[in-house]
């Protein structure tokens, strides 16, 4: 599904560099690596304040405790993702209310969000899921129009651009009152081990949320909140710094690839592509397609047959999972969850793809296609 290992030889000099450094330095925590790479992506996202943290998802907790919410408050947020955004929502005490998504491109469908709100609602966590923003502006006007806050999971979609019907731009993440973001090895942006960023364009958040992942501490030792320890340490930074120059060149690519697939299954009446939404650039995270009248899992025994893997991104939504099922869902709900869950495979996606790789797998994946 990815290729790390290649990514890796062709920025080797690079990396080994930067990691030297950090060793010679030995300050392997809060580094001077940090406060770069924390500048260079703000550069980078044209965001305000980036606050580097220890991943994905202490990065929406953090995000999640700085709003002030009270247990019983309600959060809108998908079924069909991973596990991720619900799992915070609850383990701060707070409702997760999920709803369903778009068929077509995988994200919250905004109607659902509308028939979600109530009175205890307080936030809605879109996810761009697998690399493309969700409808933010119809989000924001709903949550403006609701006095919401909105928290981006972009840990998928970092780089993905979105344009407003005013033709204004912004980057993935940095819509929201917060965006947060993880550098875990496959995202698209990854480290060698485990990291995360929050983004936000309000001074205020930063410093609360600042507050919150150093032990609730502004001043040393007073602790002012109840916080949590939680940073990106230097060696990661210093990988991230590097690889972040080479974000543009990864992002394409891997829309080179999509484009690749796109064509290949163009018109197939068995394998959907995906959508791509015209108001948000895709980074294809994943590659997912929906398949019709093709046996998913004789499909997948096919091609890792032939050495390829192929992946189901999500196999179960959140709201039939056992952790999070509740009676405030019945049968028969999320039809569009469901139904996505029996018939979406993800192809390998990464930046290393040649042409031959390509050529061999959708050959591979259309040997199927009259079955
Ligand atoms: C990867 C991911 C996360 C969690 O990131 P970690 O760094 O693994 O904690 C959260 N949400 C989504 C949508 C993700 O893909």
């Amino acid at each position: 599904m990815v290729d790390l290992k290649s990514q890796y030889q062709k920025i080797k000099e690079e990396i080994n560099a930067g990691i030297q450094e950090v060793l010679d330095s030995t300050a392997f925590v809060k580094g001077r690596k940090v406060g770069i790479f924390q500048k260079n992506l703000e550069n980078y996202l044209n965001v305000k304040h980036v606050i580097p943290v220890g991943n994905g998802t202490d990065a929406l907790q953090i995000a999640l405790m700085a709003l002030g919410l009270k247990p019983g408050d309600e959060v809108i947020t998908p079924t069909f993702t991973f596990v991720a955004t619900a799992e915070v929502v609850a383990l701060l005490g707070l409702t997760p209310v999920l709803v369903d998504v778009d068929f077509d491109t995988f994200n919250i469908s905004v109607e659902s969000v509308k028939k979600a709100i109530t009175p205890k609602t307080k936030a809605i966590v879109p996810v761009h899921l697998f690399g493309q923003n969700a409808d933010m502006e119809e989000l924001m006007q709903l949550a403006k129009q609701h006095n919401l806050y909105v928290v981006e999971d972009a840990c998928q979609s970092i780089g993905s651009v979105y344009t407003f019907s005013n033709g204004q731009k912004a980057q993935s993440g940095c819509m929201g009152d917060i965006g947060c973001t993880s550098f875990f090895p496959s995202k698209n942006l990854g480290c060698y081990g485990d990291g995360g960023a929050i983004f936000t364009n309000n001074d205020e958040l930063a410093k609360k949320m600042r507050v919150i992942a150093n032990h609730g501490m502004d001043v040393r030792y007073y602790h002012d909140v109840v916080g949590v320890n939680s940073r990106l340490d230097s060696i990661q930074a210093a990988v991230l710094d590097v690889k972040l120059k080479y974000l543009d060149d990864y992002i394409k690519a891997r829309r080179h690839a999509a484009d690749y697939y796109d064509k290949a299954f163009a018109g197939n009446p068995k394998i959907t592509i995906p959508a791509r939404s015209p108001e948000s650039t895709h980074v294809f995270h994943q590659y997912t397609v929906k398949l019709n009248g093709i046996d998913r899992n004789d499909l997948q025994k096919v091609l890792a047959q032939k050495g390829i893997p192929a992946m189901i991104y999500y196999p179960v939504p959140l709201h039939l999972q056992k952790a999070y099922k509740t009676d405030r869902y019945k049968s028969g709900d999320f039809p569009v969850a469901v139904q996505l869950c029996e018939c979406v495979l993800s192809l390998p996606m990464h930046t290393e793809l040649e042409e031959e790789q390509l050529e061999f797998i959708t050959e591979c994946t259309l040997i199927l296609k009259n079955a």
